[in-house]
């Protein structure tokens, strides 16, 4: 896998407002936030979309979610709530090829995401 701007922010290359680390995740706050609270959660090994996934990095891919609500906690919004988001490839709108589980709250999220009438 080619390394993206996330293996950059993983080894302290580029700065990035964080949140968390561990040995095996980072969190920090995105760059272009789309709701009053934005962050991801990515894992330090490199994955470049779900697809890529084997079933031996399922605990780690867990575990981001349990870093989303660790946060969420000590920041005060696990209570009203959150959502997580992971896209993947084209039509899932990813542009990062290293996965990341947006975190989003702060506001009532409107739902669904998907707008447009489904033609059918
Ligand atoms: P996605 O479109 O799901 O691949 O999401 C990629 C996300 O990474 C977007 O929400 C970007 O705003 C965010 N992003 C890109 N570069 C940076 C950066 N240097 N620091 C923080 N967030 C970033």
């Amino acid at each position: 896998m080619s390394e993206t701007i996330f293996t950059k922010i993983i080894n302290k290359e580029i700065p990035a407002d964080i949140l968390y680390e561990d040995d095996e995740a980072l969190a920090f706050k995105d760059i272009n936030p789309q709701a009053p609270v934005h962050f991801l959660v990515i894992p330090k090994k490199p994955i470049a979309t779900i697809n890529d996934m084997t079933k031996e990095d399922n605990a780690l891919v867990g575990h981001l979610h349990w870093v989303a609500s660790h946060i969420a906690k000590e920041q005060g919004f696990a209570q009203d709530g959150f959502r997580t988001v992971m896209n993947c490839n084209e039509h899932g709108g990813q542009t990062v090829y290293h996965i990341h589980l947006h975190v989003l709250a702060g506001k009532p999220l409107g739902w669904p995401p998907y707008q447009e009438k489904l033609k059918v």
